[in-house]
């Protein structure tokens, strides 16, 4: 059994990059971001009904970061990185990765994208690769139809199948192979023309806890070792807990966000710190969480006021909760932080 120390990223990229003097909770300006979403907007229309899949959804991420997406299916993940790996375009919006304007992007320059600058790791490791060929012919594709020398993607490959600890999975045909390591032989074929993100959606969904735990490993090891920038879907409630960033999407917005780090108090001891952050959109926008929006009978119309530091809501019509949640209750929310409660966990 990993410990949750094995399973929680060495701090280095796993949030803001060193240096950059960004509060760890802070948002990179666009210039800055790998991913950058402003007001983004995917609709479907089947038989003449619309689904709006993203409304408008605001998303950055720095490079290096590894960040969990999650939300009840059906809330836009997987629309969400469809577009990210130019698999899909938006319907409006902007959405940016590494310098490629997606909604720009042409045919040619999306080949281009999804071969140089993002790899992808889908839940059904069929789709993944090819069972016809060993693990290190799987590998060694990506470079073959970009032209790599033949000297340099052989070394390529058995850097990875090294990384991810699948030498011995290099002859083998796929289907040899359990399914933990079909995944990371899948992610060692994501990353071989190291790209800069590395998408995977839901990439655990068909495995047990012990092998899924074992891919997340690789995807830690990935962000850390080579750098890349990774968001991963999950539905996995313990991954997300080991991450250092995971975003909420509902109804296709990003809705809160918790950022975990691990503090050292003054007898140097370490604990794991989560804060939970509601997303304030460009417009000002904010959603409470439902917990507040209980315990204070919150409805319809509610009280807002700026103080020095902080903004107070309150209810309009002036209902008491059931059962005053603090101590001092006077039914205000002025944390003075303006975040939410987090946890040490
Ligand atoms: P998630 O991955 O979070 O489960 P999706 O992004 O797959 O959610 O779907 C979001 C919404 O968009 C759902 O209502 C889904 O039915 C709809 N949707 C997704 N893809 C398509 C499509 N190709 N055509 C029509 N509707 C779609
Ligand atoms: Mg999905």
């Amino acid at each position: 059994m990993s410990t949750i120390d094995d399973l929680i990223a060495p701090p280095g990229p796993g949030l803001a990059p060193a240096g950059s003097g960004r509060d760890p909770a802070g948002t990179p300006p666009e210039d800055e971001a790998l991913i950058w979403c402003d007001r983004l907007v995917r609709i479907f229309s089947v038989g003449g009904v619309e689904i709006q899949a993203l409304q408008g959804l605001d998303l950055q991420v720095a490079p290096g970061e590894l960040t969990a997406l999650v939300g009840a299916s059906g809330s836009g993940k997987s629309t969400l990185v469809n577009i990210l790996a130019a698999l899909d375009s938006p319907t409006g919006g902007q959405a940016r990765v590494a310098g490629h304007d997606l909604l720009a992007m042409r045919e040619r320059d999306r080949l281009e994208y999804r071969r140089r600058t993002v790899g992808f790791l889908w839940q059904q490791t069929s789709r993944n690769l090819l069972s016809h060929l060993t693990a290190g012919e799987n590998i060694g594709l990506p470079m073959r139809l970009a032209g790599v020398r033949r000297g340099a993607s052989r070394s390529r490959v058995g850097e990875l199948l090294g990384l991810f600890a699948i030498g011995h999975c290099r002859d083998q045909l796929i289907p040899h192979l359990s399914g933990g390591e079909q995944q990371r032989v899948a992610i060692a074929v994501a990353l071989a023309n190291r790209p800069r993100l590395l998408l995977a959606d839901e990439p655990t969904g068909e495995l047990d806890t012990d092998t899924a735990e074992a891919v997340y490993g690789a995807l830690r090891t990935a962000n850390a070792e080579l750098g890349v920038t990774v968001l991963v879907v999950t539905h996995d409630e313990m991954v997300s807990g080991q991450v250092r960033r995971t975003i909420a999407i509902r109804d296709g917005r990003i809705s809160t966000e918790v950022l975990r780090r691990t503090e050292t108090d003054e007898l140097g001891r370490r604990a794991e710190v989560s804060e939970e952050y509601s997303v304030l959109d460009r417009a000002g926008r904010l959603q409470i969480p439902g917990e507040f929006v209980r315990a204070l009978g919150l409805r319809d119309r509610v009280r807002l006021a700026l103080e020095p530091d902080h903004v107070t809501v309150r209810p309009a019509h002036g209902r008491r909760p059931e059962r005053d949640p603090r101590p001092d209750g006077d039914g205000t929310s002025d944390r003075g932080d303006g975040a939410p409660p987090g946890g040490k966990g």
